[in-house]
C-alpha cells in the first residue's frame, strides 16, 4: 500500500505536487498531528502522514493520509521510491519500535533524510518512588507478593503479568474487553485516564492500590497517575523506553520545524 492510494482531506485523489520536498510523517501521536498541521500551513511541500490503522476512526491529520502497514522495511522503501519521498519524520510513539527500525532501514536504502520526533521521557522528581525496569517481564518479576497493582497499560501488554497469581490487579480500559482478564484476582474499571491527579488519586485509594506499573510514555496526557502516586506515596515500576530512534532526534515540534527549511 503506497501513497498512490492516499486519502486527501477532500476525499479526492490527491495530485502529486512535484515540489522538491515530499515529507512522509510516520504518525499515530499528537506530535505527528501537530507537525503535519504546521508543515501543511507552510504550503511549500507535500506532506503525507502514515497511520498504522489500529484505531477505527482516527483523527485525520492535515495534508494527505495513508493508512495501514507498508509490508516491512522493504515495503516502506518501495513506497518512498515510488512517491519521491525526500524526508521521513518518524513521529511514532516511543514504544513503537518496529516501525522505527523499519524507517531506519528504508531510509538507509535511499537518498532521503530521517528525522525523529519524540516527546521527552518523564523524569522522577522529589517525592517520586520509582523503580525503573527495561521490560514488562522485568516489571512482572519486580512486583512484591500480595501487592495490589494498578496496571496502567494497554490490553495488549497485560498478559505478561498473568503468572502473578499471588497479587491483585486493577486494570483500566476505555472499552470493555472481548475476553476476560487473564488474572486470578483483578478488578476492571472502564474509562479513560483523567488529566486530574485528584481524580486519579481517588481511584487509587478506592481500590487500595499499593503499586503502579506503567510505561515511560512521556507527555501530559497520562501523567496525572504519576502525580497521584507521588501524593499518596505509592511506588511506581516504570518500564523505560527502548533505544532511541535512529534519525536525528527532536523533542518538540518547534525544534523540528526550525530544522526544516
Ligand atoms: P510497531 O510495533 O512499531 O509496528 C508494527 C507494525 O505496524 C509495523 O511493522 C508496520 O507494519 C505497522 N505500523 C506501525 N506504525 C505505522 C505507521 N505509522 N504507519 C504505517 N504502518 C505502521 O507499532 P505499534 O507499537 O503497534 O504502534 C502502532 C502505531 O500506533 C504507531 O504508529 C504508533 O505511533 C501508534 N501508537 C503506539 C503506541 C504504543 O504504545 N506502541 C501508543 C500510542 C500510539 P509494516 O511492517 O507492515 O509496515
Amino acid at each position: 500500500m503506497c501513497l498512490s492510494i492516499l486519502l486527501s482531506p477532500t476525499g479526492k485523489e490527491p495530485s502529486l505536487l512535484g515540489t522538491p520536498k515530499s515529507v512522509l510523517i510516520l504518525g499515530g501521536t499528537k506530535e505527528a498531528m501537530d507537525l503535519a498541521e504546521r508543515l501543511v500551513a507552510r504550503g511549500n511541500m507535500r506532506v503525507a502522514t502514515s497511520l498504522a490503522g489500529r484505531t477505527h476512526a482516527p483523527e485525520t491529520p492535515a495534508g494527505e493520509t495513508r493508512i495501514g502497514g507498508f509490508g516491512g522495511a522493504e515495503g516502506l522503501a518501495a513506497c518512498m521510491r515510488k512517491e519521491g519521498i525526500d524526508l521521513v519524520v518518524d513521529a511514532t510513539h516511543p514504544f513503537a519500535v518496529t516501525i522505527s527500525e523499519n524507517a531506519a532501514q528504508a531510509v538507509a536504502q535511499s537518498d532521503a533524510t530521517l528525522l525523529s520526533l519524540q516527546r521527552p521521557a518523564w523524569r522522577p522528581v522529589a517525592g517520586d518512588n520509582w523503580q525503573s525496569v527495561a521490560s514488562l517481564q522485568d516489571a512482572c518479576k519486580a512486583i512484591p507478593g500480595n501487592a495490589c497493582v494498578f496496571l496502567a497499560l494497554g490490553r495488549q501488554h497485560i498478559d505478561a503479568f498473568a503468572e502473578r497469581t499471588d497479587v491483585r490487579f486493577l486494570v483500566r480500559m476505555v472499552d470493555r474487553p472481548d475476553t476476560p482478564l487473564p488474572f486470578r484476582s483483578s478488578e476492571l474499571v472502564i474509562g479513560k485516564p483523567s488529566p486530574d491527579p485528584q481524580r486519579e488519586a481517588q481511584l487509587l485509594k478506592a481500590h487500595n492500590v499499593t503499586l503502579i506499573i506503567c510505561r515511560n510514555s512521556g507527555g501530559s496526557g497520562a501523567y496525572a497517575k504519576i502525580a497521584a502516586a507521588r501524593r499518596l506515596s505509592i511506588p511506581v515500576i516504570m518500564v523505560e523506553r527502548p533505544a532511541e530512534p535512529a534519525g536525528k532526534l527532536f523533542t518538540t515540534v518547534d525544534e523540528l520545524m526550525a530544522a526544516i527549511d
